[in-house]
């Protein structure tokens, strides 16, 4: 099978590497050429538009920063719907707010092309080991049929409901981990406060009501778990700037449902302040760094 795929970025181009290791062929195209260059570096044909990588695959993926990257790559000049062929599966995999998926959908629908999304959650090691959580909007059949594709980038996989619904698990996933960090960072910072010791706080939190995943493989206080982000100077991971992006797509989402939520606009206020103060391309967990205590003689 020859697979299309758009967007060979951070996450995209690992994810390519697997699908070329499974034997799949692949036409690559990104529009920073050294993007582009990696993917052919690595195995991949090289395309010239969206649209030509689209025409030269049975199923198209794409993997790109936002939801008005992903309206471009498929409907702007030079792309996807004016070349893919006719029943064409189409899976999108960048994380995007759920309505523009559900749009895009229903215009590619009227070309007869088949439309998933299929964002994923794991960050780049897992994207490098194959072991992302792919969760999947659209028609069963679809999701039957792009399985095992999917399965050469991921290791849980799920489908989730009707075309958007891969999308709204996604942004409640990072609604959740993005709210947990900001409670573990502040939690630790108030330990460092009273002189109590980051580890032993840490295995008293593990064994209590407050264990979350963020903590056990994200912990944000440098040197206690050698696999963080922390433990490297914060290099991401996932960055900051991406959990502001997700966390702001949970809150316009929440919005177009009328849903009051409050924690989250104000998780996503967090991570776009600490991005202005330099923290938006470390990992999420700098917040930490961030979250700094005044000066010891200011009023309280
Ligand atoms: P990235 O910026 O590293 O890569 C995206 C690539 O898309 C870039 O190379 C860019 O040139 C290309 N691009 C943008 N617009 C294009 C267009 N119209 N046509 C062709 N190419 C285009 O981003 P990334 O980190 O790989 O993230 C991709 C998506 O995955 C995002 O939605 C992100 O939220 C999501 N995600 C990222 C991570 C992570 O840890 N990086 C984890 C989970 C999910």
């Amino acid at each position: 099978m020859r697979i299309g795929f758009i967007g060979t970025g951070t996450m995209g181009l690992p994810m390519l590497n697997n699908l070329l290791k499974k034997g799949y062929q692949v036409c690559a195209y990104d529009l920073a050429s050294a993007a582009l260059e990696a993917a052919q570096k690595a195995g991949a044909e090289r395309a010239g538009s969206a649209a030509e990588a689209a025409s030269a695959g049975d199923l198209v993926i794409t993997m790109l920063p936002s939801s008005g990257n992903v309206e471009k790559a498929y409907l702007g000049p030079g792309g996807i719907i004016e070349r893919a062929k006719e029943g064409t599966l189409l899976i999108d995999m960048s994380t995007i707010d759920p309505g523009t998926s559900q749009r895009l959908a229903a215009r590619l629908k009227e070309r007869r092309l088949r439309f998933l999304d299929a964002p994923v959650s794991g960050a780049v090691g897992r994207a490098i080991e194959g072991t992302l959580t792919i969760m999947v909007g659209g028609e069963a059949a679809d999701f039957r049929e792009a399985r095992e594709v999917l399965s050469a980038m991921g290791r849980n996989i799920i489908h989730v409901g009707p075309v958007g619904s891969g999308e709204v698990a996604k942004l409640c996933n990072n609604l959740v981990a993005g709210a947990a960090m900001i409670a573990v960072c502040e939690a630790f910072r108030l330990g460092e406060g009273f002189g109590v010791d980051a580890k032993i706080l840490t295995e008293v939190i593990a064994h209590s009501s407050g264990a979350t995943w963020v903590m056990e493989h994200g912990h944000p206080v440098p040197g206690i778990n050698p696999n963080a982000a922390s433990s490297r100077a914060y290099a991401a991971g996932f960055m900051t700037d991406l959990m502001a992006k997700d966390v702001g797509l949970a809150v316009a989402a929440a919005r177009e449902k009328r849903i009051p939520v409050f924690l989250a606009p104000t998780a996503a206020q967090l991570y776009r302040l600490a991005s202005a103060y330099g923290f938006g391309r470390k990992d999420f967990s700098s917040l930490y760094e961030f979250l700094k205590p005044a000066a010891p003689d200011a009023p309280v």
